[in-house]
């Protein structure tokens, strides 16, 4: 009598248990059960979390940086949204329209924005103030609405290049632009602090690697490999 050999039997089982598996890391993110779940909700209910609503501004404890924009602290670095990805920065939710709520420079430095940048700036910060030996750049998107109309300020047109601006500096307003008209991301604001090549120009703020940990920055649990649980936030 021919029998079945066990792969067969076991593959598709193997293949439902990686397809189930694949659908929660898709929803859940890798790790951040906890903390993500309750984002995931406020996305459905806005009249939730107005506990961890953060004030353009506020600056946490001695850290060098202020909160850029109102809103809540949706994602955080080293968070996951599928497998694989790596999140470089914060994203900031005002829960507002697209165009509404202001962004200011969180630290004084040299603005550039990249004659094709629509939604993104980036400023050069030639001190990092926790590294004084080292250059750091703090770089701000999705200022535009889904079509690519953007909400960048207008003294900082594409193609600006190093100038100065103090903290506090309006930048523009968050925005949804993600590239892809059919399929705007959340109204917000991505922050990231990115790596200096060592020659004077900015990493690839998509890679993770190529960015430092906020936390200290801003003075906040902004690190999702240690923050798990709880959305950050300061008065
Ligand atoms: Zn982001």
């Amino acid at each position: 009598m021919f029998k079945k050999p066990i792969f067969l039997i076991a593959l598709p089982v193997v293949a439902i248990a990686a397809a189930g598996l694949f659908l929660y890391v898709s929803n859940h993110g890798s790790r951040n059960g906890p903390r993500t779940d309750l984002i995931y909700n406020w996305f459905r209910d806005q009249s939730t979390l107005s506990e961890y609503w953060m004030s353009s501004g506020v600056l946490c404890g001695d850290a060098p940086f202020m909160f850029p924009t109102n809103g809540l602290v949706g994602f955080i670095w080293d968070d996951s949204f599928r497998p694989g990805h790596r999140h470089s920065g914060l994203d900031i939710f005002s829960g507002t329209a697209p165009g509404v709520t202001p962004i200011a420079a969180a630290y004084p430095g040299y603005l550039t924005r990249q004659p094709d940048w629509v939604s993104t700036v980036i400023i050069r910060v030639p001190q990092d103030p926790l590294e004084p030996a080292r250059q750091i750049w703090v770089y701000y998107t999705h200022m535009a609405d889904a079509n690519g109309n953007s909400f960048v300020a207008p003294e900082f047109p594409q193609g600006t290049s190093e100038v100065f601006v103090e903290a506090g500096t309006f930048l523009g307003y968050q925005g949804n632009y993600s590239g892809d008209p059919n399929s705007p991301v959340g109204v917000h604001l991505h922050i990231s602090i990115v790596k200096d090549d060592g020659f004077g120009n900015f990493l690839n703020e998509l890679d993770i690697e190529n960015t430092y940990d906020p936390s200290p920055y801003f003075g906040m649990p902004l690190n999702a490999n240690t923050n798990t649980d709880t959305i950050p936030f300061c008065r």
